[in-house]
């Protein structure tokens, strides 16, 4: 038995239903004090309580917070300060409560990215958080993990999140320190010395986006390198399907590697960290389940979603100081599990299958990207020449799926407006989008689509394709 079995010991055979109220009530316990700061120092909650004739003891248990509308993500990215505590006139919280600590960047949307603030409390629960996803995925003492997430020029959580999941589960812990070099300073390290890294301190886990980790796999082939030290791959940041994971697995065994897995984590910087497989494709088990109010719900009407049903994943902070969200809409689609892991003997719930995007945002190169509000930007065009237009998101080589996303613009305008045209758009999304499509021109009366009659698409995502064909 190890560790993990020991320490959900007496939960393993327990029900859904006992899990739940287990959690339920640990839950609760933190609720009473989260309102209570909200009520007096939330920027934006404690105007819109007052506004509802809500009082911090109208809450009582999680339930409760249904009393509240569901956050969507753009009132959160339009002012992030309105979700920082003001906690400096509230009596009686320790230095920790109070002690701004980490600043992180939500990952690069079309709007500008937010800030999360933690304070010191925030962070030591993020380091417990890492810690409990590491140990859920298997990290302990006896590994060498390989930080691959980027130093970025906007600070994200990933960097943080192998750091402290490595150094609180004791492992030892190295870092690539590669990212966009930046000239003034420059700290950043190649690629290819992270992989050097990687076969000199034989490090057991590369840990980092899933894209790039398939990368840097990808390159220490080409080199020649030894991974027989290398057992397991960290990937989050993006889905890892099946063939994908293959795909990492076949390479690395080509280095000499044994039996490596690929274990994928789902988090969003609003959940301080990821949701962690114990195997490949179990589902993720939350880590700190206690610190979040996860709520599943029909996109329609708003109703929870028993266990198993896909739907719109709210999620609420029950135990945070420094930027504090409730029922914040996090755009994804998931289904939750309060079933005992079969494969771990864990209570903790897990989300099951493959998270998506369902509010306009997609990830496109592991940058996340509001396609609605780029959809905007191009539509204004129309007015300057585009006739029509169609976002295509597919891979480099359509030959080899696992290749990089690739975003393809397709315009229908006069030919003598091409040159002004390609140029104005790949402008406008670069800077929307921190990407540079590819334009395909069409004759002003192309897309046969329109012409037919069909509903036309005006964003088709041939990656989504090719995710269900490999389920
Ligand atoms: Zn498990």
């Amino acid at each position: 038995m190890n560790t993990a079995q020991a320490a959900s010991g007496p939960e393993a055979a327990a029900s859904p239903e006992e899990n739940l109220a287990r959690l339920r009530r640990r839950q609760n316990r933190y609720l009473p004090k989260m309102m209570r700061l909200c009520a007096a120092a939330h920027p934006y909650y404690a105007p819109l309580m007052e506004r509802l004739g809500l009082a911090d003891d109208d809450f009582r248990t999680v339930e409760d917070l249904r009393k509240l509308p569901p956050l969507p993500k753009k009132e959160y990215a339009r002012d992030p300060e309105a979700f920082r505590m003001d906690l400096k006139d509230v009596p009686d919280l320790t230095p920790e409560e109070t002690t701004l600590a980490d600043i992180v960047y939500t990952a690069g949307s079309t709007s500008k990215p937010a800030p999360f603030y933690d304070t010191v409390h925030d962070r030591f629960a993020r380091v417990q958080l890492m810690g409990r996803a590491a140990a859920i995925a298997g990290v302990g003492p006896d590994d060498t993990v390989m930080n691959l997430f980027p130093l970025s020029s906007v600070p994200h959580q990933g960097f943080l999140s192998a750091s402290w999941g490595a150094m609180a589960s004791g492992a030892k812990l190295l870092a690539g320190i590669t990212g966009r070099a930046y000239p003034d300073i420059p700290v950043h390290r190649r690629m290819d010395q992270a992989v050097q890294t990687a076969e000199r301190q034989k490090a057991t886990v590369l840990w980092g986006i899933t894209t790039y980790v398939r990368r840097f796999v990808m390159r220490a082939q080409e080199l020649g390198m030894d991974f027989s030290s290398v057992r397991l791959a960290m990937v989050m940041g993006e889905p890892c399907p099946p063939y994908m994971r293959q795909d990492i697995r076949s390479r690395l065994m080509s280095m000499g590697s044994k039996d490596p897995s690929t274990n994928n984590g789902y988090g969003l910087t609003e959940t301080q960290g990821p949701a962690m497989e114990c195997v490949e494709l179990g589902g993720m088990h939350q880590p700190s389940p206690e610190q979040f109010f996860f709520e599943v719900v029909d996109r329609e009407t708003g109703e929870p979603l028993p266990d198993g049903e896909p739907g719109m994943m709210l999620v609420s902070h029950l135990n945070r100081r420094g930027t504090v969200l409730l029922r914040y809409v996090g755009g994804d689609v998931v289904a939750l599990s309060h079933e005992t892991c079969p494969n771990c003997g864990r209570a903790e719930p897990r989300f099951l299958g493959t998270p998506r995007r369902a509010d306009g945002f997609t990830k496109v190169k592991g940058t996340l990207i509001n396609l609605g509000s780029l959809q905007d930007s191009l539509a204004a065009m129309m007015g300057r020449g585009i006739a029509e237009y169609q976002i295509v998101l597919t891979t480099e080589d359509p030959s080899d799926t696992l290749s990089p996303d690739v975003m393809l613009l397709k315009i229908a305008c006069a030919p003598e407006n091409r040159h002004r045209i390609g140029a104005e758009a790949k402008a406008l999304v670069r800077n929307a989008a921190e990407i540079t499509p590819r334009i395909e021109f069409l004759p002003a009366d192309g897309f046969a689509e329109i012409a037919g009659g069909y509903k036309f698409k005006r964003v088709t995502d041939e990656r989504e394709r090719r995710l269900l064909g490999n389920e």
